[in-house]
């Protein structure tokens, strides 16, 4: 199988592994334990916690361990709640964890962030809305799931500084995939490892100072977050992240979006009544949103794509088993007849050129079979 549904969670890559499995043998105490043991499991923690603030830029002092961004988003919003009876404005694109969260702990006092035909969030709307009333918190992701449309986090969070609003980002998506440099200076970052090849179950928020904790029990994490820490996880995904973090500063990103430039033209241009969700924004290196044209009967691609041995998906992992619409392409105004022929293809680190290729292949060939060959692919077209 070739696995293209990286952004549901993308396998444990090579370096977490040996991290892992490394921190098994090495750390087998609870880091709040007052023994030896424990203290070294603890220092372990420290140490990744200052690698993670050395990425987003900020204080490690401010980076709390997660069990992942659902945790994370849950714990953003309820600390945010806590203060008066202010609104939560979170983009109508967010994952469920974040509108999920935002309807449990806002209610009525939550606002839906409107988003532009690309798949970006109205930053207008944000800038005319603030002016007339200050909420307690935006809530706005860095790189979307389903489309990987980036999102205008530095603008926002420009805005929100000069409201003194808080801004949380919810960047999942983006951190391992992009570098992290900058995010830090959000009051909130939430991530998780198994988007860029960590393992599941693990993730981060960065707080501010003033945070009270969603999880209570024992003290760990300074009180900021109840429940023994996953050392090992934490391990793997600090040595799944710095292997991403270097690749970056390699330029390694580059070559992969120009494979997935060709793959979408190609597509495009073989394959008649193919749409690109987010054309005309910038978008993750390795997502691709495709609107495919109808199969008959009411054939699903992802199921024609799973038999020819491709792994895809058509929006999130958490919406792709309903049949309902996504709520982001409905946010887009893509009617519900075009959301439903969407195929969300999410690549690694480790796709090659050559995976690419053979999707393209293998799209044009579920085309051909349901008859709508000769007609509609112009095989080998150039593209202009
Ligand atoms: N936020 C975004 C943008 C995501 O894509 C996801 C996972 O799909 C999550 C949050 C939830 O992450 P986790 O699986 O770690 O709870």
């Amino acid at each position: 199988v070739i696995y293209f549904d990286h952004n549901a969670t993308s396998p444990l890559c090579a370096a977490a592994r040996e991290a892992w499995l490394a921190a098994v043998e090495r750390f087998p105490a609870n880091p709040a334990s007052p023994h030896r043991l424990g203290a070294r499991a603890e220092a372990a923690l420290d140490e990744a916690r200052q690698s993670v603030a050395e990425w987003l830029n900020c204080s490690p002092l401010d980076v709390v361990w997660t069990s992942g961004a659902t945790e994370a988003n849950n714990s953003v919003l309820h600390d945010a709640s806590l203060d008066g009876d202010g609104e939560a404005w979170v983009s109508a694109i967010e994952h469920p964890s974040g509108l999920e969260a935002g309807h449990c702990y806002f209610g009525k006092r939550l606002r839906l962030i409107p988003a532009n035909r690309d798949g970006t969030v109205e930053l207008d709307w944000v800038e005319r809305e603030i002016k007339r009333n200050r909420p307690r918190l935006v809530f706005v992701m860095a790189a979307n799931n389903e489309t990987g449309v980036l999102q205008l986090w530095r603008e926002l969070l420009r805005l929100c500084r000069n409201h003194q609003v808080p801004f949380a980002c919810d960047a999942a998506q983006w951190v391992g995939k992009l570098p992290a440099a900058g995010l830090g200076e959000c009051d909130y970052v939430t991530g998780c490892a198994h988007k860029f090849g960590g393992p599941v179950g693990v993730g981060f928020i960065k707080v501010p100072s003033t945070f009270r904790p969603l999880l209570r029990g024992g003290g760990q994490e300074d009180g900021r977050r109840a429940g023994t820490q996953n050392v090992p996880g934490v391990l793997a995904m600090i040595a799944a992240w710095k292997d991403r973090e270097l690749k970056l500063a390699r330029g390694e990103r580059l070559p992969r979006e120009s494979w997935r430039d060709e793959f979408i033209h190609r597509c495009i241009d073989e394959l008649e009544g193919t749409e690109l969700v987010g054309a005309g924004a910038p978008r993750l290196w390795n997502t691709v949103s495709l609107i495919l044209p109808e199969l008959p009967s009411c054939r699903r691609w992802v199921v024609k794509l799973d038999k020819q041995g491709f792994a895809t998906s058509t929006g999130s992992a958490c919406a792709s088993g309903k049949e309902k619409p996504s709520h982001v392409l409905k946010a887009m105004e893509y009617p519900d007849t075009m959301a439903s022929r969407a195929v969300r293809l999410s690549a690694g680190w480790e796709t090659t050129e050559s995976d690419w290729a053979n999707l393209r292949e293998g799209i044009a060939a579920i085309a051909e079979e349901a008859g709508r060959g000769a007609s509609q692919i112009n095989r080998g077209s150039q593209r202009s």
